[in-house]
């Protein structure tokens, strides 16, 4: 979607350092860390929010990429969290489907 931000990092367009990347997903440094790792892993063609995906391969790929990632950053041992908001009550503010991989500290619960 041309106006989308996520798309224009996905696509180049916005020049960003990708943690990870293959045929569907990119992976970025969230601008605005929450925690020692804050990471953003998206589909590479717009879905608006995980209420819009209808292809179950979308999740598949999506949830292999952050293991992957965790798996490659060492977070194992201590532990990480994967977070889709969704929608204006789920807190989601960029209309395109993003999972948040965070980790490096304790997180709290329930989310605020
Ligand atoms: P959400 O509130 O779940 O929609 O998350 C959107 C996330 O995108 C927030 O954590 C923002 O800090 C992050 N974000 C927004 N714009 C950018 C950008 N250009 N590069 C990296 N992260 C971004």
């Amino acid at each position: 979607m041309s106006d989308c931000i996520f798309c224009k990092i996905a696509g180049g367009e916005i020049p960003s350092s990708f943690v990870y990347e293959d045929d569907n997903v990119a992976a970025f440094n969230d601008v605005n860390p929450q925690a020692p790792v804050h990471i953003l892993v998206i589909p590479k063609k717009h879905i608006a929010s995980s209420a819009a995906v209808d292809d179950s391969s979308v999740w598949s790929s999506l949830m292999s990429s952050a293991v992957k990632i965790a798996r490659k950053l060492g977070l194992e041992e201590n532990g990480y969290r994967m977070v889709i908001n969704t929608g204006e009550q789920g807190g989601q503010s960029v209309p395109h489907l993003h999972l948040h991989l965070l980790a490096g500290r304790n997180l709290g619960w329930p989310p605020g």
